[in-house]
């Protein structure tokens, strides 16, 4: 009897291009926000930001470590977009491969779930997915922390052996793999890690390979 793949996609980089133009908004509403909570020059809040993201893997938990910071509050206030379809950069087939690739799927995400809907939601692919798993779900725990993985897993009642995850971040993988789950590169880098089991260019590449995946 075939058993049913779990596919957890990782979300900004993975689904769709977030370094174009989301990324860089989300950065200046960071520093914004540390100007303005932290009473910090541009210059200071743009160095303390990437101080903790490069420290913490995540600016927000350098800000709720050392400030006390809401973390709801300030991922509301960073990850705001009056008008996000027009930034949206993704490839229109996705659609298509995600209606055709069998097995249930998750989106696992360290963003917020609503920024994580909307993203979903200016795609036109939300309706794929069983579930969108933000950091909020992780309780402020983002991948590649072992805890994320754990309270996904133990949420949708998952074995680890059965999931798939699809990312861009080889560290992501690491963990994922470590807890015994299949793992998929997504990107351009020439790289290939012991710990991934298969790398691709493009997330569009999945059907060829979804069929050989040991699961
Ligand atoms: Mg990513």
């Amino acid at each position: 009897m075939a058993r049913a793949i779990i596919w957890l996609f990782d979300l900004d980089n993975t689904l769709h291009n977030a370094s174009a133009h989301i990324f860089p908004h989300i950065n200046r509403s960071m520093t914004d926000y540390l100007m303005q909570h932290l009473a910090l020059e541009r210059e200071q809040a743009d160095a303390l930001r990437s101080h903790y993201w490069k420290r913490y893997g995540a600016t927000l938990l350098g800000l709720m470590r050392h400030h006390g910071t809401d973390p709801d509050h300030f991922l509301e206030h960073t990850h705001r977009f009056e008008h996000l379809a027009p930034l949206m950069v993704f490839d229109r087939a996705l659609n298509h491969l995600l209606r055709r690739l069998p097995g249930r799927k998750i989106v696992f995400s360290n963003g917020p779930r609503r920024y994580a809907r909307a993203v979903l939601g200016a795609m036109g692919i939300h309706r794929h997915f069983d579930d969108v798993f933000g950091i909020e779900q992780m309780h402020y725990h983002p991948k590649p922390g072992v805890q994320a993985y754990r309270a996904l897993l133990r949420e949708h009642r998952l074995v680890a052996q059965r999931c798939v995850l699809v990312e861009d971040s080889a560290e992501n993988l690491r963990t994922a793999k470590r807890l015994g789950m299949k793992t998929v590169l997504v990107g351009s880098t020439l790289k290939q890690p012991a710990y991934v089991d298969v790398k691709i260019r493009s997330i569009l590449e999945l059907r060829r390979i979804a069929a050989h995946l040991p699961c």
